[in-house]
């Protein structure tokens, strides 16, 4: 990984007419943020640093503490981390009932569906 150039992860798709199209996911919860349009480039490195600097970075958040980039609902922008280096309190990270890791921020577990428990709530 260069480091000068760094993005989030990212999957780069062919699409129609030799364009290619790039998906940007959290690294935190592995979620899919954002697909760019159709980008023409000479090299697919190219199409990245366009898809990066055009689309991709205003999606993400920077943890000031690990350097990843990652979604707005794994950041914990009051003190410009992740939430992985600096936890929400009340946050949930698995499911009490059935153990599934909760990635986002939701009221019920989304594979078994029980009310999650909020510390404080
Ligand atoms: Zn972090
Ligand atoms: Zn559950």
């Amino acid at each position: 990984m260069n480091p000068g150039n760094r993005t989030a992860s990212y999957h780069i798709l062919p699409d129609a007419g030799g364009a290619v199209r790039v998906q940007f996911f959290c690294e935190l919860s592995d979620a899919l943020i954002c697909v760019t349009a159709p980008i023409r480039a000479e090299t697919p490195e190219q199409a990245l640093a366009i898809a990066w600097e055009t689309e991709g970075k205003t999606k993400f958040n920077t943890c000031k503490k690990c350097g990843r980039f990652v979604s707005d609902v794994m950041y914990n922008a009051d003190v410009h981390e992740c939430v992985a280096c600096a936890p929400w309190e009340n946050y949930p990270l698995y499911c009490h009932r059935c153990g599934k890791r909760i990635v986002e921020i939701v009221r019920h577990c989304p594979q078994c569906g029980v009310l999650l428990r909020y510390e404080g709530s």
